[in-house]
């Protein structure tokens, strides 16, 4: 896939259609995947801290959330097809494991809300299999996460744990891993639980 970038941040050139279809093959084939959705603050973000730049520039895909990515891409004269943003991509990666029984992990949020979300994805998309849901409120050294993870070998693995650590978390944790696409999702699950 061609990539665009914006303040040397990469990326990628896909609709959010194309995203899913990408992100469906590696799953498919069981591979890993992270999935950063960028917005302004994100791409201002990493160019003040070189560490998070570096996370971000390692993640297999960057997806423009949000139209400022888009706009400053159609400034740049390097378009980018639409706005592929988190909790939108979630949703659909929610469907698409409705529809083949895939796994999915949740990570992040208070432990309320975080519950809702779990009501909410049972009762829309029953035939997701929901293999674990943990609250982002834990020791950063805390390894029965991502231990949990590992024996369960979610297909998605969805991190609200806000911009900058969600990613972090991600970069650290995934080289322990087989399989999965890891996806940092923000607020997404205080939206999903209204
Ligand atoms: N969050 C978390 N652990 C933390 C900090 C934040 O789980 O240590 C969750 C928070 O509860 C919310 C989500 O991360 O569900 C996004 O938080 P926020 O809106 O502050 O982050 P943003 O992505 O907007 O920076």
């Amino acid at each position: 896939e061609d990539r665009v970038e914006i303040l040397g941040v990469p990326f990628v050139c896909a609709t959010m259609n194309e995203m899913v279809e990408i992100v469906h093959e590696h799953v498919k084939k069981e591979e890993k995947c992270f999935i950063v959705t960028a917005n302004p603050e994100i791409v201002m973000k990493a160019n003040q801290e070189k560490e998070y730049m570096e996370i971000i520039r390692h993640a297999d895909y960057v997806t423009a959330d949000g139209i400022g990515i888009v706009k400053a891409a159609q400034w740049l004269k390097k378009p980018l097809p639409e706005r592929v943003a988190g909790y939108d991509m979630m949703i659909r990666f929610l469907e698409l494991s409705n529809q083949h029984a895939y796994k999915v992990y949740l990570l992040g949020a208070k432990e309320e809300v975080l519950q809702e979300a779990v009501r909410r994805i049972r009762k829309q998309y029953p035939n997701v299999d929901l293999v674990g849901a943990r609250n982002g409120y834990f020791q950063w050294e805390d390894s029965t996460i991502i231990d949990e993870i590992k024996e369960k070998q979610p297909d998605f693995i969805f991190v609200a744990l806000g911009m900058g650590r969600q990613e972090k978390w991600i970069a650290e944790h995934m080289p322990h891993v087989q399989k999965g696409v890891f996806m940092g999702v923000g607020g997404s699950f205080d939206v999903l639980a209204g």
